[in-house]
């Protein structure tokens, strides 16, 4: 481990003091940091509490450990309101010009979130630029309707290290297809990132779900070592158990955005992992029936009054996908898409193609998935594709094209 992840004590005490800083641990020793956040949403307490229970435990046990834990707080005001968000939701606008902006606006002209989202960025990059090692940050959080625990992790060669290990199904490509999540910037920015639903909101084994989420990601990052974490096999069977009968990994193929307005209301009964048919009747809003545009898995049906993710569409993913999208990455394959035609290199941003075909060729998007390319937008009037960073980059190479 690189001797710039020991983060020095008067770094420790300026995040320990930040508004958003539920706590953290380090015996000043060597190894990985992992910032785990709770409440972005502020309606989903069960991060926050887990994140309490581990920092409390460590501080009390003092089992040998590695690195440091950094526990933030979310939306600290949406908290205290019991509200997903007082005007915005916190997890999204993670664009690094927009962020950058919010230093010169007057406090008095910024809203709720506006303050919190200025205070995580500045705390972000003091992170980033103290570590020469990816930080990981772990994103906790609970769905509205019920739910047993799942993980989504963008579809990096990085993430896999973590996020395959935890005992969760996981979702690829779910934080590519949202635009502005606090942990695409961070993921853009070389760090390894993942978000994980505890259950429902308020459901009492929600924040136990989460907390055994923590003590895993301690043990596999390598924090801690698990034969001194006494419950570790309490903590691993009880995610298990929750993960049996759900596919290990699966990919986003389908999100219904919801627009202001659009009076979105979601059929009662779906629940994560639900198997629909192609056409099965989903939600309804102001222009009619929503049906599933595809055979697959419904994941996150919105049952509350605010939120823009009406619901997702998965399909499982295969082992062998997983081994061979590894392969071809670490082979650098992306670099003979150009060769195909209608594909070409975008002349300026890293890690995007310009296409001038549809976007709904199967052919197309299962192969730039495979190779890591799931986010899709219309730039300009061009199809454009692209992947989240595969490296760290430091400060000055960085780049975060929207
Ligand atoms: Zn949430």
């Amino acid at each position: 481990m690189n001797a710039a992840s020991v983060l020095a004590p008067t770094a420790l005490h300026a995040i320990a003091e930040h508004p958003h800083c539920l706590g953290l641990y380090s015996q000043g020793n060597p190894g990985p940091v992992i910032v785990a956040i709770g409440s972005m949403h502020g309606n989903e307490p069960g991060g926050v509490l887990a994140a309490e229970r581990v920092l409390s435990r460590l501080a009390n046990d003092t089992p040998p450990f590695n690195g440091t834990l950094i526990a933030l707080k979310g939306n600290v005001t949406a908290y205290e309101a019991n509200q997903r968000f007082i005007t915005r939701d916190l997890n999204r606008l993670w664009y690094e010009p927009e962020l950058a902006s919010l230093r010169t606006i007057d406090p008095k002209d910024m809203s709720a979130e506006d303050r919190q989202q200025k205070a995580l960025f500045q705390l972000f990059e003091h992170l980033h630029n103290l570590s020469s090692e990816p930080v990981i940050f772990i994103d906790l959080h609970s769905t509205s309707s019920h739910s047993h625990p799942f993980c989504m992790a963008a579809d990096t060669l990085r993430n896999r290290r973590i996020a395959f290990q935890l005992p969760l199904p996981l979702v690829l490509g779910l934080e590519e297809s949202i635009n502005g999540t606090m942990l695409g910037l961070l993921s853009d920015w070389g760090h390894i990132t993942m978000a994980v639903e505890g259950g429902q909101h308020v459901h009492p084994n929600t924040s136990f779900n989460l907390e055994s989420v923590v003590w895993l990601a301690l043990v596999l990052a390598g924090n801690l070592d698990k034969t001194d974490l006494a419950d570790y096999d309490k903590h691993e069977n009880r995610l298990k158990k929750l993960a049996k009968g759900f596919p290990s990994v699966s990919e986003v193929r389908y999100r219904h955005k919801v627009e202001p307005g659009d009076r979105f209301i979601m059929e009662p009964g779906f629940s994560n992992f639900q198997p629909v048919k192609q056409d099965t009747l989903l939600a309804q809003d102001c222009e009619g029936p929503i049906l599933a545009a595809e055979s697959g898995l419904v994941l996150m049906p919105l049952y509350q009054s605010q939120g823009e993710d009406g619901f997702f569409l998965v399909r499982e993913v295969m082992p062998a996908w997983l081994h061979l999208s590894a392969l071809l990455r670490r082979l650098h394959v992306d670099k003979l898409l150009p060769l195909m035609p209608g594909i070409r290199k975008h002349p300026h941003l890293p890690d995007h193609f310009i296409t001038r075909h549809q976007s709904d060729h199967t052919w197309l998007l299962d192969l730039l998935h495979m190779l890591g390319y799931r986010k899709r937008r219309i730039i300009d009037g061009q199809l454009i594709f692209s992947r989240r960073r595969p490296d760290h980059v430091n400060q000055e190479a960085r780049q975060t094209p929207q």
